[in-house]
Protein backbone atom coordinates (compact mmCIF):
# COMPACT_ATOMS: atom_id res chain seq x y z
CA UNK A 1 0.00 0.00 0.00
CA UNK A 2 1.25 3.29 -0.64
CA UNK A 3 0.71 6.06 1.52
CA UNK A 4 0.92 9.73 0.68
CA UNK A 5 3.14 11.78 3.21
CA UNK A 6 0.34 13.64 4.99
CA UNK A 7 -1.15 10.11 6.12
CA UNK A 8 1.94 8.94 6.94
CA UNK A 9 2.82 11.54 9.36
CA UNK A 10 -0.76 11.62 10.49
CA UNK A 11 0.05 7.48 10.98
CA UNK A 12 3.48 8.27 12.91
CA UNK A 13 1.54 10.99 15.25
CA UNK A 14 -1.41 8.77 15.85
CA UNK A 15 1.12 6.31 17.47
CA UNK A 16 3.65 8.58 18.63
CA UNK A 17 0.49 9.61 21.14
CA UNK A 18 -1.17 6.10 21.58
CA UNK A 19 2.38 5.20 22.46
CA UNK A 20 2.75 8.10 24.98
CA UNK A 21 -0.87 7.32 26.78
CA UNK A 22 0.06 3.65 27.57
CA UNK A 23 3.58 4.33 29.29
CA UNK A 24 1.99 7.43 31.34
CA UNK A 25 -1.18 5.21 32.26
CA UNK A 26 -3.20 8.71 32.29
CA UNK A 27 -2.35 12.24 30.27
CA UNK A 28 -3.95 15.61 29.86
CA UNK A 29 -3.95 16.96 26.41
CA UNK A 30 -1.74 19.71 27.59
CA UNK A 31 0.96 17.12 28.53
CA UNK A 32 1.03 15.33 25.67
CA UNK A 33 1.78 18.15 23.67
CA UNK A 34 4.54 18.93 25.89
CA UNK A 35 6.12 15.58 25.64
CA UNK A 36 5.61 14.52 22.07
CA UNK A 37 6.55 18.26 20.86
CA UNK A 38 3.23 18.16 18.60
CA UNK A 39 1.13 21.57 18.64
CA UNK A 40 -2.53 21.45 20.70
CA UNK A 41 -4.06 21.21 16.99
CA UNK A 42 -2.36 17.66 16.11
CA UNK A 43 -3.45 16.53 19.23
CA UNK A 44 -6.91 17.60 19.22
CA UNK A 45 -7.73 16.25 15.95
CA UNK A 46 -5.88 12.96 16.96
CA UNK A 47 -7.26 12.64 20.37
CA UNK A 48 -11.11 12.98 19.00
CA UNK A 49 -10.86 10.55 16.30
CA UNK A 50 -8.73 8.10 18.98
CA UNK A 51 -12.42 8.45 20.92
CA UNK A 52 -14.12 8.00 18.03
CA UNK A 53 -12.51 4.77 17.42
CA UNK A 54 -13.01 3.95 21.49
CA UNK A 55 -9.45 3.37 21.54
CA UNK A 56 -9.27 5.95 24.28
CA UNK A 57 -11.32 7.18 27.32
CA UNK A 58 -11.78 10.54 29.12
CA UNK A 59 -11.61 10.48 32.81
CA UNK A 60 -11.98 13.65 35.11
CA UNK A 61 -9.16 13.64 37.74
CA UNK A 62 -9.99 13.76 41.23
CA UNK A 63 -8.32 15.86 43.58
CA UNK A 64 -9.16 18.90 45.88
CA UNK A 65 -6.41 21.61 44.53
CA UNK A 66 -7.74 25.03 43.71
CA UNK A 67 -8.14 25.22 39.80
CA UNK A 68 -9.55 23.18 37.10
CA UNK A 69 -9.72 19.67 36.96
CA UNK A 70 -7.86 18.38 33.89
CA UNK A 71 -9.84 16.11 31.51
CA UNK A 72 -7.19 12.77 31.65
CA UNK A 73 -6.80 10.27 28.27
CA UNK A 74 -6.06 6.74 29.03
CA UNK A 75 -6.42 3.39 26.80
CA UNK A 76 -9.93 2.07 27.06
CA UNK A 77 -9.32 -0.93 28.75
CA UNK A 78 -12.42 -2.96 27.58
CA UNK A 79 -12.47 -1.96 23.62
CA UNK A 80 -10.54 -5.28 22.74
CA UNK A 81 -9.06 -8.11 24.33
CA UNK A 82 -6.25 -10.48 23.55
CA UNK A 83 -5.33 -14.41 23.92
CA UNK A 84 -1.59 -15.56 24.27
CA UNK A 85 -1.54 -19.44 24.84
CA UNK A 86 1.87 -20.88 25.70
CA UNK A 87 1.72 -24.46 24.25
CA UNK A 88 4.16 -26.32 26.71
CA UNK A 89 4.31 -30.33 26.60
CA UNK A 90 1.82 -31.37 29.43
CA UNK A 91 -0.01 -28.13 29.58
CA UNK A 92 -1.20 -25.51 27.40
CA UNK A 93 -2.04 -22.07 29.15
CA UNK A 94 -4.30 -19.43 27.98
CA UNK A 95 -3.78 -16.12 28.88
CA UNK A 96 -6.39 -13.24 28.14
CA UNK A 97 -5.19 -9.69 28.48
CA UNK A 98 -7.24 -6.38 28.15
CA UNK A 99 -6.16 -3.26 26.00
CA UNK A 100 -4.40 -2.23 28.61
CA UNK A 101 -2.21 -5.29 29.03
CA UNK A 102 -3.64 -6.05 32.49
CA UNK A 103 -4.32 -10.40 32.40
CA UNK A 104 -8.15 -10.61 33.15
CA UNK A 105 -8.19 -15.24 32.95
CA UNK A 106 -5.72 -17.60 33.34
CA UNK A 107 -6.61 -21.10 31.98
CA UNK A 108 -4.56 -24.18 32.52
CA UNK A 109 -5.54 -27.34 30.52
CA UNK A 110 -3.65 -30.16 31.02
CA UNK A 111 -2.48 -31.73 27.80
CA UNK A 112 -1.68 -35.52 27.61
CA UNK A 113 -1.81 -35.66 22.94
CA UNK A 114 1.30 -35.21 21.50
CA UNK A 115 -0.71 -36.04 18.21
CA UNK A 116 -0.94 -32.60 15.60
CA UNK A 117 -4.64 -33.11 14.98
CA UNK A 118 -5.77 -33.39 18.13
CA UNK A 119 -4.12 -30.90 19.98
CA UNK A 120 -4.76 -28.33 17.15
CA UNK A 121 -8.81 -29.29 17.64
CA UNK A 122 -8.12 -28.45 21.08
CA UNK A 123 -6.77 -25.01 20.44
CA UNK A 124 -9.18 -24.42 17.80
CA UNK A 125 -11.93 -25.06 19.95
CA UNK A 126 -10.83 -22.98 23.35
CA UNK A 127 -10.11 -20.27 20.44
CA UNK A 128 -13.82 -20.24 19.28
CA UNK A 129 -14.98 -20.15 22.96
CA UNK A 130 -13.03 -16.90 23.82
CA UNK A 131 -14.50 -15.50 20.48
CA UNK A 132 -17.57 -15.91 21.93
CA UNK A 133 -17.06 -14.52 25.11
CA UNK A 134 -15.14 -11.29 24.40
CA UNK A 135 -17.42 -10.57 20.86
CA UNK A 136 -19.45 -8.04 23.07
CA UNK A 137 -16.19 -5.99 23.78
CA UNK A 138 -15.85 -2.99 20.76
CA UNK A 139 -13.29 -5.40 18.88
CA UNK A 140 -13.87 -8.33 19.94
CA UNK A 141 -11.07 -10.88 20.59
CA UNK A 142 -8.24 -8.63 18.20
CA UNK A 143 -5.13 -11.10 18.62
CA UNK A 144 -4.27 -14.49 19.43
CA UNK A 145 -0.52 -15.14 19.49
CA UNK A 146 0.64 -19.39 20.20
CA UNK A 147 3.75 -19.23 21.93
CA UNK A 148 5.47 -22.86 20.89
CA UNK A 149 8.88 -24.69 22.15
CA UNK A 150 10.51 -25.42 18.95
CA UNK A 151 11.68 -23.35 15.78
CA UNK A 152 9.45 -21.01 14.12
CA UNK A 153 10.12 -20.16 10.38
CA UNK A 154 10.34 -16.52 9.51
CA UNK A 155 6.62 -17.14 7.91
CA UNK A 156 5.37 -18.66 11.21
CA UNK A 157 5.56 -21.99 10.40
CA UNK A 158 6.72 -24.48 12.35
CA UNK A 159 10.09 -26.08 11.76
CA UNK A 160 10.33 -28.47 14.64
CA UNK A 161 8.91 -28.90 18.05
CA UNK A 162 11.40 -31.55 19.54
CA UNK A 163 9.01 -32.83 22.29
CA UNK A 164 5.80 -33.28 20.25
CA UNK A 165 7.77 -34.34 17.26
CA UNK A 166 6.73 -32.19 14.80
CA UNK A 167 8.54 -31.43 11.58
CA UNK A 168 7.32 -28.51 9.03
CA UNK A 169 3.83 -28.06 10.59
CA UNK A 170 1.86 -24.83 10.06
CA UNK A 171 -0.44 -24.19 12.85
CA UNK A 172 -1.05 -20.85 11.40
CA UNK A 173 -2.66 -22.18 8.29
CA UNK A 174 -4.34 -24.70 9.74
CA UNK A 175 -6.04 -22.78 12.91
CA UNK A 176 -7.12 -19.55 10.58
CA UNK A 177 -9.77 -21.04 7.85
CA UNK A 178 -11.59 -22.29 11.50
CA UNK A 179 -11.47 -18.52 13.20
CA UNK A 180 -12.23 -15.24 12.28
CA UNK A 181 -9.29 -13.63 14.97
CA UNK A 182 -6.01 -12.76 13.10
CA UNK A 183 -3.41 -15.64 14.87
CA UNK A 184 0.35 -15.09 14.88
CA UNK A 185 3.03 -18.05 15.93
CA UNK A 186 6.01 -17.06 18.04
CA UNK A 187 8.91 -18.83 19.60
CA UNK A 188 8.21 -18.91 23.39
CA UNK A 189 11.65 -17.94 24.31
CA UNK A 190 11.41 -14.67 21.87
CA UNK A 191 7.88 -13.74 23.56
CA UNK A 192 9.07 -14.11 27.27
CA UNK A 193 12.13 -11.82 26.11
CA UNK A 194 9.71 -9.61 24.51
CA UNK A 195 7.79 -9.67 27.54
CA UNK A 196 10.86 -8.74 29.74
CA UNK A 197 11.35 -5.48 27.50
CA UNK A 198 7.78 -4.52 27.90
CA UNK A 199 6.61 -5.09 31.18
CA UNK A 200 10.05 -4.24 33.01
CA UNK A 201 13.48 -3.54 31.27
CA UNK A 202 11.77 -1.02 29.17
CA UNK A 203 15.16 1.45 28.53
CA UNK A 204 16.86 -2.07 27.75
CA UNK A 205 17.19 -2.07 23.96
CA UNK A 206 19.89 -4.71 24.17
CA UNK A 207 18.36 -7.64 26.00
CA UNK A 208 19.14 -11.48 26.68
CA UNK A 209 16.64 -13.35 27.95
CA UNK A 210 17.53 -17.52 29.24
CA UNK A 211 14.83 -19.82 29.23
CA UNK A 212 15.92 -22.28 31.49
CA UNK A 213 13.87 -25.44 32.11
CA UNK A 214 13.82 -28.77 30.64
CA UNK A 215 15.72 -27.62 28.38
CA UNK A 216 17.51 -23.95 27.49
CA UNK A 217 16.17 -21.61 24.91
CA UNK A 218 17.30 -17.86 24.66
CA UNK A 219 15.44 -14.60 23.30
CA UNK A 220 17.57 -11.94 21.73
CA UNK A 221 16.69 -8.28 21.59
CA UNK A 222 19.21 -6.04 19.61
CA UNK A 223 19.31 -2.55 19.39
CA UNK A 224 15.00 -2.44 20.25
CA UNK A 225 14.25 -5.53 17.79
CA UNK A 226 13.81 -9.06 18.24
CA UNK A 227 16.83 -10.55 16.58
CA UNK A 228 15.34 -14.13 14.66
CA UNK A 229 18.38 -14.96 12.22
CA UNK A 230 18.04 -16.04 8.39
CA UNK A 231 15.38 -18.76 8.62
CA UNK A 232 13.94 -17.24 12.18
CA UNK A 233 15.85 -19.92 14.49
CA UNK A 234 18.05 -17.72 16.38
CA UNK A 235 18.72 -18.56 20.19
CA UNK A 236 19.02 -21.98 20.80
CA UNK A 237 21.79 -21.49 22.69
CA UNK A 238 20.77 -24.76 24.39
CA UNK A 239 23.00 -26.44 21.86
CA UNK A 240 26.45 -24.17 22.20
CA UNK A 241 28.94 -26.67 22.80
CA UNK A 242 30.76 -26.40 26.02
CA UNK A 243 32.43 -29.84 26.56
CA UNK A 244 33.09 -30.89 23.27
CA UNK A 245 33.16 -34.99 22.84
CA UNK A 246 31.36 -35.33 26.08
CA UNK A 247 27.59 -36.51 26.88
CA UNK A 248 26.06 -37.13 23.11
CA UNK A 249 23.02 -34.99 22.69
CA UNK A 250 19.90 -35.53 20.59
CA UNK A 251 20.82 -32.63 18.32
CA UNK A 252 23.88 -35.09 16.75
CA UNK A 253 26.35 -32.79 18.53
CA UNK A 254 28.25 -33.79 22.33
CA UNK A 255 29.03 -31.68 24.86
CA UNK A 256 26.09 -29.26 24.24
CA UNK A 257 25.30 -26.24 26.89
CA UNK A 258 21.40 -27.93 27.86
CA UNK A 259 23.15 -31.16 29.10
CA UNK A 260 24.69 -30.02 31.82
CA UNK A 261 22.91 -26.57 32.57
CA UNK A 262 19.03 -27.70 32.46
CA UNK A 263 16.93 -28.03 35.72
CA UNK A 264 16.43 -31.64 34.94
CA UNK A 265 19.91 -32.33 34.81
CA UNK A 266 20.23 -30.38 38.44
CA UNK A 267 17.27 -32.78 39.81
CA UNK A 268 19.06 -35.85 38.64
CA UNK A 269 21.97 -34.77 40.27
CA UNK A 270 20.27 -34.33 43.67
CA UNK A 271 18.25 -37.61 43.42
CA UNK A 272 21.55 -39.72 43.18
CA UNK A 273 22.82 -37.55 45.99
CA UNK A 274 20.00 -38.00 48.18
CA UNK A 275 19.50 -41.54 47.06
CA UNK A 276 15.20 -41.16 46.36
CA UNK A 277 13.06 -39.32 43.77
CA UNK A 278 11.99 -35.79 44.15
CA UNK A 279 9.51 -33.46 43.23
CA UNK A 280 10.08 -29.42 41.35
CA UNK A 281 8.93 -28.39 44.68
CA UNK A 282 10.89 -30.76 47.16
CA UNK A 283 14.09 -29.93 45.02
CA UNK A 284 12.93 -25.87 45.32
CA UNK A 285 13.14 -26.79 48.95
CA UNK A 286 16.72 -28.07 49.28
CA UNK A 287 18.09 -25.30 47.27
CA UNK A 288 16.13 -22.63 49.64
CA UNK A 289 17.42 -23.74 52.51
CA UNK A 290 21.01 -24.42 51.11
CA UNK A 291 21.06 -28.07 52.12
CA UNK A 292 24.74 -29.11 53.18
CA UNK A 293 24.60 -32.48 50.93
CA UNK A 294 23.59 -30.85 47.58
CA UNK A 295 25.32 -27.80 47.69
CA UNK A 296 28.58 -28.65 45.52
CA UNK A 297 26.02 -30.14 43.01
CA UNK A 298 23.99 -26.53 42.89
CA UNK A 299 26.82 -24.43 42.53
CA UNK A 300 28.48 -26.88 40.16
CA UNK A 301 24.92 -26.74 37.72
CA UNK A 302 25.27 -22.80 38.39
CA UNK A 303 29.56 -22.79 37.27
CA UNK A 304 28.17 -24.86 34.29
CA UNK A 305 25.27 -21.95 33.54
CA UNK A 306 27.87 -19.44 34.28
CA UNK A 307 30.11 -20.86 30.93
CA UNK A 308 27.05 -20.50 28.58
CA UNK A 309 26.84 -17.13 30.10
CA UNK A 310 30.32 -16.36 29.40
CA UNK A 311 29.65 -17.32 25.84
CA UNK A 312 26.40 -15.51 25.50
CA UNK A 313 27.62 -12.05 26.61
CA UNK A 314 31.02 -12.16 24.74
CA UNK A 315 29.19 -12.71 21.50
CA UNK A 316 26.15 -10.40 21.81
CA UNK A 317 27.33 -7.50 24.49
CA UNK A 318 23.87 -7.26 26.07
CA UNK A 319 22.62 -4.43 28.55
CA UNK A 320 20.20 -6.87 30.66
CA UNK A 321 21.07 -10.77 30.91
CA UNK A 322 17.23 -11.82 32.33
CA UNK A 323 17.33 -15.87 33.14
CA UNK A 324 14.02 -17.65 33.67
CA UNK A 325 14.43 -20.74 35.87
CA UNK A 326 12.54 -21.86 39.04
CA UNK A 327 15.62 -23.36 40.22
CA UNK A 328 18.23 -20.71 39.73
CA UNK A 329 15.43 -18.87 41.45
CA UNK A 330 15.62 -21.05 44.41
CA UNK A 331 19.02 -20.79 45.79
CA UNK A 332 20.18 -17.53 47.44
CA UNK A 333 23.54 -15.81 46.08
CA UNK A 334 23.38 -17.66 42.69
CA UNK A 335 23.21 -14.87 40.62
CA UNK A 336 26.06 -13.43 42.71
CA UNK A 337 28.21 -16.88 41.95
CA UNK A 338 27.35 -16.64 38.07
CA UNK A 339 28.68 -12.93 38.42
CA UNK A 340 32.11 -14.18 39.90
CA UNK A 341 32.29 -16.54 37.31
CA UNK A 342 32.38 -14.14 34.84
CA UNK A 343 35.87 -13.08 35.18
CA UNK A 344 37.24 -12.37 31.51
CA UNK A 345 38.20 -8.51 31.77
CA UNK A 346 36.32 -8.24 28.22
CA UNK A 347 33.41 -9.67 29.52
CA UNK A 348 31.19 -6.40 29.29
CA UNK A 349 27.23 -6.77 30.20
CA UNK A 350 25.75 -3.91 32.83
CA UNK A 351 23.18 -6.80 34.58
CA UNK A 352 22.15 -10.07 35.28
CA UNK A 353 19.24 -10.55 36.94
CA UNK A 354 16.46 -13.02 37.81
CA UNK A 355 13.10 -13.39 36.00
CA UNK A 356 10.28 -12.38 38.05
CA UNK A 357 7.19 -12.77 35.43
CA UNK A 358 8.40 -16.66 35.79
CA UNK A 359 6.00 -19.35 33.97
CA UNK A 360 3.99 -17.00 32.62
CA UNK A 361 6.43 -15.00 30.62
CA UNK A 362 5.47 -16.53 27.11
CA UNK A 363 1.77 -15.95 27.61
CA UNK A 364 2.00 -12.45 29.04
CA UNK A 365 3.99 -11.85 25.89
CA UNK A 366 1.44 -13.55 23.72
CA UNK A 367 -1.27 -10.93 24.68
CA UNK A 368 1.67 -7.83 24.43
CA UNK A 369 2.67 -8.36 21.07
CA UNK A 370 -1.26 -8.75 19.99
CA UNK A 371 -1.76 -5.36 21.54
CA UNK A 372 1.43 -3.57 19.75
CA UNK A 373 0.37 -5.13 16.24
CA UNK A 374 -3.45 -4.53 17.45
CA UNK A 375 -2.61 -0.62 17.95
CA UNK A 376 0.05 -0.86 15.34
CA UNK A 377 2.93 1.46 17.59
CA UNK A 378 6.37 0.82 17.07
CA UNK A 379 7.26 -0.11 20.59
CA UNK A 380 5.51 -0.55 23.76
CA UNK A 381 6.31 0.26 27.40
CA UNK A 382 3.64 -1.30 29.79
CA UNK A 383 4.41 -0.44 33.54
CA UNK A 384 1.54 -2.83 35.36
CA UNK A 385 0.34 -6.34 34.96
CA UNK A 386 -2.80 -6.35 37.39
CA UNK A 387 -4.16 -9.84 38.04
CA UNK A 388 -7.86 -10.40 37.64
ZN1 LIG B 1 22.58 -30.39 21.26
Amino acid sequence: MVIGDGQYIKHLNRSLILNKIIESGKISRADLSKITGLNKATISVQVANLLDEELIVETREEHTAIGRRPIMLSINKAAAYFLGIDLDYHTITYFISDLQGNIVSEEIVENNKKDYQSVILSLTNKMKSYEKIYQIARYGLAKITIGVHGTVNRDQSIQFIPKFKWYNVDIKSDIESEISTDLSIENNANLSAYAENVFHYHESNNLLNILLSSGIGAGIILDGDLHKGYDGHAGEMGHMIIYPNDKPCTCGNHGCWELYSSEPVLTEAIEEIKGSSFTTEDVESLLRSKDEEIKDAAEHWIENIAIGVNNIVNLYNPETIVINSKLLSAYPGAIAHIKTQLKSSITQYHDIVLSTLGKRSSAVGACAMGIQTFLEVPQLQINLIKEA
